[in-house]
């Protein structure tokens, strides 16, 4: 299965969910696959954006990813807009330091927020299906730990004191928004008939 993103951790994460279930392989496997621009104002829209674009350029299903971290006291900032909300696009360093900043007068118990992601399966150019998948947590005052990617140091998922970086792919690949719409998705591909 293809993934339509860049995004290579998020590819990993895909992997090691699936298995030996299938091959896995993204965008960056194909250099000529365009760089799909994300207009969207939604999960959706933009995950849409990026299956429908790249299931135009090869055979079979593709599956996209679009996530990003919903915060209530920031009235579900930074959501799709969570990979450049440090002001430059992908720079995970400077969207963490963002959101410790514009967090740190909301006192522990008003943290809460969400990881979201939706994923859309598409075929030749279009979207056939998406699925949702979300966690719930609370974003830490300071960076903990060095595993996984983006906000992971800053959020601990609901029943943990320590973030997603400190505890580890498996467990949060056993919690995540990520597998959770994954579950989803494999279970739509499985039914579909050979
Ligand atoms: P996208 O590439 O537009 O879907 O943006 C995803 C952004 O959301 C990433 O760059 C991260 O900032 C954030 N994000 C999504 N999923 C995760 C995750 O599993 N851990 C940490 N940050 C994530």
């Amino acid at each position: 299965m293809i993934i339509a993103t860049r995004n290579s951790h998020k590819t990993e994460e895909i992997r090691a969910m699936v298995g030996d279930r299938c091959d896995v392989r993204d965008a960056n496997d194909f250099p000529d696959f365009p760089t799909v621009d994300e207009t969207g104002t939604t999960f959706v829209e933009n995950a849409t954006l990026k299956a429908e674009a790249i299931s135009a350029c090869v055979d079979g299903y593709v599956l996209s990813d679009d996530s990003g971290l919903e915060v209530d006291a920031l009235h579900g900032a930074p959501g799709v807009w969570s990979s450049s909300y440090g002001g430059e696009e992908g720079n995970h360093a400077l969207n963490n330091a963002r959101l410790v900043e514009e967090l740190k007068d909301v006192p522990i118990g008003k943290r809460q927020a969400r990881f979201v992601c939706v994923m859309v399966i598409a075929r030749h150019g279009k979207a056939l299906a998406h699925f949702r998948g979300s966690v719930e947590g609370q974003v830490l005052a300071s960076s903990a730990g060095h595993g996984g990617f983006g906000y992971d140091p800053l959020f601990a998922p609901d029943g943990f004191d320590s973030s997603f970086a400190e505890l580890g792919a498996d467990i949060k690949n056993q919690l995540s928004h990520r597998s959770r719409a994954l579950l989803q998705a494999m279970e739509w591909l499985d039914r579909l008939p050979d």
